[in-house]
């Protein structure tokens, strides 16, 4: 049998493996999701909110184990890493009551017609998630694609197979067979789920791999939804609380080791302010120390593999070949690491304002208008998250002339609970999260009478 391995991205070690998926494999898992879809879809809604709530709980009882665990396979610091597991395992409770809310049926009367629409369960659900969150993106796509009557296929990064297992484990406790399944591998297995009979692909990952799995669903009209990739930007406008944005800008830029879709990789500045800033910007740089991430007062952790630490050294490097200056970090980085960095006068051609960097370096340019900071943070292929700091008016006046999905106002780009979570551009397709987000994993279907 062949297995995938897990290994510990700060030191190398062996963590555990599991089975790869072989083709066969693949396709009794959609068999077995495909035989338990009817019985699962035709149980209530609440019924089913019911099962995954106990799971929420167990979760919650087993945060530091499985914390532990999250911060072996894939780096990040232990308190981060069980406040992931926390924030899956209390999201049981509060976002399948949303999902109920969201599956309620719609009527609409014209005075001629009467038209009930209803969001019923599409099938068999393909889940593909990366490794950054290794239990939240599982749990992201997993959560409304079962409340909303669907049977899964969870295929997680081949980064971070053992925290999916745990959690798909948890959840298993309670569902019954065939509901939630999961396979492990790497591209080749995400290629054959992707094509197997499943009727929703619900996926996160780079902006690369999302538009090949559309090419590959398009032959049979699959359902799409894709969250993908973000080059975010931070515009800090001359009348913003500095402290406040400088701030924000390095836990933006370096949490989980810059290994986060809505991080911040590019910061644009007034050039009244901007010397200001890179000060305190490397002040609190400074501060994020770099480790293992089971290491007390570690803010830092390891890059996920050696290939993903090449690629930001490699774009760190042309940045400064190209004449930009080091603000903070940069000079040796320890094997496995990335020392957080901060640049200044980037050649905005550089392949590092370009191309998603997911690591902790970040750019610091200039403005000297708001029409330029908008252009400049416009200007990329990718509209995920974005933040802009200044005068709270003059800020969210600047934030609705940012093509991104979700723009932040003096703080990051997360929304109020009930909001989705949706890109802009080639960041996304489709959307989760919200009445319209939960609403993706159904089918709509729209019966019609005579009024009165
Ligand atoms: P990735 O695209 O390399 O892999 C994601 C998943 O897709 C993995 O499970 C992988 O095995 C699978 N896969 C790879 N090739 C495939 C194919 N041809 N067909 C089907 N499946 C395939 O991404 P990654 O390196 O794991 O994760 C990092 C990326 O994820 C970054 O670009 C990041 O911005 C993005 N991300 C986006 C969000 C969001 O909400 N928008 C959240 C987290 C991460």
């Amino acid at each position: 049998m062949n297995t995938l391995k897990s290994y510990n991205p700060a030191d190398g070690s062996l963590v555990g493996e599991v089975p790869t998926a072989s083709a066969e494999d693949v396709v009794a898992a959609v068999s077995r999701a495909r035989a338990a879809a009817k019985d699962w879809r035709a149980m209530a809604p609440q019924e089913r909110a019911d099962l995954l709530k106990q799971a929420g709980e167990v979760l919650l009882e087993k945060a530091g184990e499985l914390g532990a665990l999250l911060t072996q396979e894939m780096g990040k610091p232990s308190r981060e890493a069980v406040g992931e597991v926390k924030s899956c395992g209390r999201g049981m409770a509060s976002e399948t009551e949303e999902i109920i809310a969201a599956l309620e049926p719609e009527q609409i009367n014209d005075g001629n017609v009467v038209s009930t629409q209803y969001f019923e369960p599409l099938g068999v659900c393909a889940a593909i998630t990366p490794w950054n969150f290794p239990i939240s993106m599982p749990h992201w796509l997993v959560l409304p694609a079962l409340m909303t009557g669907n049977t899964v296929v969870l295929k997680p990064s081949e980064e971070t197979p053992l925290i999916a297992q745990a959690y798909v484990d948890v959840l298993n406790q309670f569902l019954p067979h065939g509901v939630l399944n999961i396979i492990h591998g790497a591209d080749d297995q995400g290629k054959q789920l992707v094509a197997a009979d499943v009727d929703l692909i619900a996926f996160t990952g780079s902006r690369d791999t999302g538009a090949k799995i559309l090419a590959a669903a398009s032959g049979s009209l699959k359902r799409v939804i894709l969250e993908l990739g973000g080059k975010d930007p931070l515009v800090v406008l001359e009348d913003a609380n500095l402290e406040h944005a400088a701030k924000f800008a390095v836990q933006n830029s370096f949490r989980n080791a810059g290994q986060v879709c809505v991080s911040t990789e590019r910061v644009y500045v007034a050039e009244s302010i901007a010397d200001e800033f890179e000060k305190l910007m490397a002040r609190n740089a400074a501060e994020m120390r770099v480790g293992p991430g089971d290491q007390d007062g570690v803010k830092v952790g390891p890059m996920i593999n050696e290939q993903q630490r090449s690629h930001v050294l490699k774009q760190l490097h042309d940045a400064v070949a190209r004449g930009a200056r080091v603000v903070a970090g940069g000079g040796e980085h320890a094997d496995r690491f990335v020392n957080p960095t901060v640049l200044a006068e980037v050649d905005n051609e550089a392949d590092i304002m370009r191309a998603e960097t997911f690591g902790p370096v970040v750019c610091v340019n200039r403005f000297a208008s708001d029409q330029e900071a908008i252009a400049l943070a416009n200007d990329t292929e990718f509209g995920l998250g974005a933040a802009v700091f200044g005068e709270p008016e003059h800020a969210e006046n600047v934030a609705r002339q940012i093509e991104a999905g979700m723009v932040g106002v003096n703080q990051g780009c997360f929304g109020a609970s009930g909001t989705p979570w949706v890109g802009a551009k080639q960041s996304g397709y489709g959307f989760h999260s919200s009445k319209d987000g939960h609403r993706q994993f159904t089918q709509r279907r729209v019966v019609s009478k005579r009024a009165g």
